[in-house]
């Protein structure tokens, strides 16, 4: 088996999601008390969150990339980033190491492709649905990317920060979300995807007859497949 990195904390809500969904899956495939191999480095999430919302990536790159580095020398076989967001960096952290890292986007695209999806929902904070590094990197797997108006957009982002990251789930919030949901699927969207990884704290699939595309679910079984070498390397992550 091979050891998973985990950065996390981003928000450590989600985070001990991952943890959970590592293990029980680990643990399903082999049986007895079988468990993951995985090294935690779990940051400080305000000093993320506030650069951030100042635009300072180059400094969120800065500490995600030593992190990295970290989380290498602990022994990590490849990065798990458990942040869809923080993958705006993704190309500093992979700079910064010299592990795989597997990509939440890329994994999300994937299980869209083998379900024939090619027009989608997404739901995440501001920077990921309005920037281009996400729904980009979706439309280079040939998936066009339908995201919510100005004002949903304001919701969505705002019951992330300050609602999901602080471990708040409300009855509202729970219909706005779905309200949202609706609406893209009548814009078109064959299914949605959670793409930040506290949503699913807030909505799941026996919601609502859209299809929904968790990205925590997403990942942490694809870190467990590569960890397990349950499916081929994919091109992208095969390293020297
Ligand atoms: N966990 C969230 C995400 O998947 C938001 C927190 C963050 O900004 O990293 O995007």
């Amino acid at each position: 088996m091979k050891t998973i990195g985990l950065i996390g904390g981003m928000s450590w809500e989600s985070t001990q999601t991952y943890y959970r969904l590592i293990n029980q899956k680990v643990r399903d495939e082999l049986g007895g008390l079988h468990s993951a191999k995985l090294v935690l480095y779990s940051v400080d999430f305000a000093e993320i969150e506030a650069l951030q919302h100042q635009g300072d990536w180059e400094a969120t790159a800065d500490i995600l990339g030593s992190v990295g580095r970290s989380v290498e020398s602990a022994g990590a076989d490849f990065l798990v980033l458990c942040t869809n967001t923080m993958h705006k960096v993704a190309p500093e952290i992979e700079r910064a190491v010299s592990i795989p890292l597997l990509h939440i986007a890329d994994a999300t695209a994937k299980v869209l492709k083998e379900d024939g999806v090619t027009c989608v929902g997404l739901l995440g904070t501001r920077f990921t649905m309005e920037q281009t590094f996400y729904p980009g990197r979706l439309q280079d797997h040939g998936i066009r990317v339908v995201v919510p108006d100005e004002p949903q957009r304001e919701c969505i982002h705002s019951v992330i920060y300050t609602e999901l990251c602080r471990g708040v789930v409300k009855p509202e919030s729970k219909r706005a979300y779905l309200d949202v949901v609706t609406s893209l699927a009548e814009r078109g969207a064959q299914g949605v995807i959670l793409g930040c990884t506290e949503i699913g704290l807030l909505i799941q699939g026996s919601d609502t007859n859209v299809k929904l595309y968790d990205t925590t679910e997403i990942h942490a079984e694809q870190a467990v497949q590569l960890a397990l070498g349950l499916t081929p390397v994919p091109g992208h992550l095969r390293q020297t």
